[in-house]
């Protein structure tokens, strides 16, 4: 039962305990008021009575005594005493009328009184004589007789009844105080009994809620209330409860976003690492690339750098030739194996479209041609443009263990920085060893030039003095060019230049130079060649010249020869410009002795010593191959 229905029931209790309590008590009281209101009227008749009774006797006595007398002061007494008697007589007419019981006796007293009173008036209007004669004689005596034995039958029948209704109305009033006692006692006792009740109630489910209140756990959230508990306190204990576990909702839900709010940066935190150890690297890459001397270092540095930017499987760098028509793979790392090592720029789907081709899943995407393998999970495409010119290709593919890692996933936007940078480094290498190509080579044979050489052959001289190995040089002159020139036109001339110059590139080793000196001489460097060997050379290459077939329009070319000078520099106080001279002047001999010969500085006629000498040319013909190619 609720708190407030256990109050109502108190209430009912007790209005039940009082209300009949009260109605019993206003019965009796109303019954004790009847009975006070009939025991004055009870009263009232004694008393009217009694006054009849004594003013009849004053009436008669004042009237005899004046007519014994003759007193006027009887007489007055007599005329008093007769009025209260009839006041007396009218008062007890009205409670006669009033009274529903005693009226015989009433008119017991009434009818003698005023019999007497009668008699009393005859004897003051009559004769005095006779009127004396009767008070003589007592007349009248018998009336007051009856008269005082009627107020006295009165009075006593009177009291009795006053005495019975006062025993009545103690009893109604006994009554009524045990009444009011057991009323208000049983009141007062279920009262209590229900409030002792409840309060014993309330207090046991009032602890368990207080002692929940006072307990928490490790979030701070107080326990949930438990036991038996009454009406409102179980409501409240539910409620409790229910506050309860909506704050330990809350705080699950706040543990959860601060759980999230860290993942999230620790996931930042992570991510910021990973920027900056990106950015660090781009950084490095940026201030290193603008410093490769070539692509060789270029291609070195991209090697080293990249797999650290992008660990995502493995890639590859291609370059495009100058042609632009084939891609040549210069680098590869990791675990590349999906891509062709050359192809051609139609092939590529980045290359294409000029931007680069993100490949997440290659099932739900086109590929591009240039890749051998099916079993690839993505790949990226980044062309290398620069300038509006692509210059090569970007490929890195993800293997099978950094698919699944989404971190390892590569940032495109790095990318596009690394591959800007690589593609701008890369032409503007080129364009440095096209200006350098330019400054040092000669534009019409593709040897190098006369500067070159002047700054070269210094270079090797000073080399030569401290390794004490020799220097030899063949300057080279064709003979009679001009009559080629004045025969064949320029363009033949340019042409019998380029196939001689291509000579001899071909016949020299690795390291060695081939200048165009100026015209149709030229002069070739060679470190750590003895004279013997440099005159074996220059006879040799003569050979060679000599076996060139040129052509032009489909018709053979005349055979071309050349003179050649020897000189050699041995590590003495020579300079470059002494050996040249040498040479120069060696050359200027075989002229002289007819042409299509080599003439040594050291006057060795080589003609005549090693005219079909084959000496080793082991030389490396594809360094002098890719810079006549660069
Ligand atoms: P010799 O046998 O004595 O060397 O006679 P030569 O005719 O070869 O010598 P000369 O010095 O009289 O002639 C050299 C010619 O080479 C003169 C010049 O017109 C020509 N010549 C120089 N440079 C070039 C060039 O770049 N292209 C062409 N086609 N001719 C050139
Ligand atoms: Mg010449
Ligand atoms: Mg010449």
């Amino acid at each position: 039962m609720t708190i407030i229905g256990r109050v109502r029931l108190v209430a009912a209790v007790l209005l039940v305990a009082l209300v009949p309590t009260a109605v019993a008590i206003v019965w009796l009281s109303n019954h004790a008021s009847t009975f006070l209101a009939e025991m004055q009227v009870q009263r009232q008749v004694i008393e009217h009575a009694t006054a009849v009774e004594r003013a009849v006797i004053d009436a008669e006595t004042g009237q005899r005594g004046y007519l014994i007398s003759r007193l006027p002061a009887y007489q007055q007494e007599y005329q008093r005493a007769d009025k209260r008697a009839v006041a007396a007589m009218a008062e007890l007419v009205r409670l006669k009328q009033a009274l529903p019981i005693r009226r015989r006796e009433i008119d017991a007293v009434l009818g003698p009184a005023a019999g007497q009173l009668a008699m009393l008036r005859r004897l003051g209007s009559g004769n005095v004589e006779a009127a004396r004669s009767l008070v003589a004689t007592q007349e009248g005596r018998f009336e007051t007789e009856q008269l005082r034995s009627a107020v006295l039958n009165l009075t006593n029948e009177q009291r009795q009844v006053l005495d019975e209704d006062g025993q009545s109305l103690a009893l109604l009033l006994n009554v009524s105080q045990w009444f009011a006692l057991a009323g208000i006692g049983t009141g007062a006792v279920a009262v209590l009994a229900l409030l002792f009740l409840l309060t014993g109630s309330l207090r046991r489910s009032l602890l368990p809620l207080l002692a929940a209140m006072r307990t928490k756990d490790a979030s701070g959230i107080p326990d949930d209330v438990t036991g038996e508990m009454i009406g409102e306190v179980k409501d409240v204990a539910k409620a409790y409860n229910a506050m309860c576990e909506r704050m330990r909702q809350a705080m699950e839900r706040r543990e959860d976003a601060e759980r999230r709010i860290s993942e999230l940066l620790d996931h930042a935190d992570h991510e910021l690492a990973g920027r900056q150890h990106t950015s660090a690297i781009l950084a490095r890459i940026s201030n290193r690339l603008p410093a490769c001397l070539d692509q060789r270092e270029l291609v070195t540095l991209a090697t080293r750098f990249i797999p650290q930017l992008f660990d995502i499987g493995g890639g590859a760098l291609y370059f495009l030739n100058n042609s632009s028509t084939v891609l040549s793979r210069v680098a590869q790392w990791g675990e590349c194996t999906s891509s062709a090592p050359e192809f051609a720029p139609t092939r590529c789907w980045a290359l294409r479209r000029g931007q680069q081709h993100h490949v997440a899943d290659v099932s739900t995407d086109v590929t591009c041609d240039h890749l051998t393998a099916d079993a690839l999970n993505g790949y990226v495409c980044l062309p290398l443009i620069a300038q509006g010119e692509t210059v090569g290709l970007l490929y890195l593919e993800e293997s099978a263990a950094t698919a699944a890692r989404s971190d390892a996933r590569p940032a495109l936007d790095d990318m596009r920085v690394l591959c800007e940078n690589l593609a701008l480094a890369l032409v503007n290498l080129r364009l440095r060893e096209s200006l350098r190509h330019q400054s040092l080579r000669d534009p019409l044979t593709g040897l190098h030039n006369r500067r070159y050489l002047d700054e070269t052959i210094e270079l090797e001289f000073a080399k030569s003095r401290r390794s004490k190995q020799p220097v030899s040089v063949i300057m080279a002159d064709i003979d009679h060019f001009k009559h080629v020139n004045d025969h064949y036109g320029h363009d033949i001339g340019d042409l019998v230049l380029r196939g001689v110059a291509e000579t001899l590139g071909a016949n020299i080793r690795k390291g060695d130079i081939a200048c165009r000196f100026g015209g149709e001489e030229f002069v070739l460097l060679l470190p750590g060649l003895t004279h013997g060997e440099a005159v074996e050379r220059a006879q040799l290459v003569r050979d060679q010249i000599r076996l060139l077939q040129l052509h032009s329009d489909g018709k053979d070319l005349p055979q071309v020869t050349s003179s050649f000078g020897v000189a050699t520099f041995t590590g003495d106080e020579t300079t470059a410009e002494d050996v040249l001279r040498e040479a120069d002047q060696a050359l200027y001999g075989a002229k002289r002795a007819g042409r299509d010969r080599v003439h040594s500085g050291t006057t060795i006629d080589s003609e005549a010593a090693t005219p079909q000498s084959t000496a080793s040319l082991a030389s490396d013909h594809s360094d002098q191959a890719m810079e006549m190619h660069a």
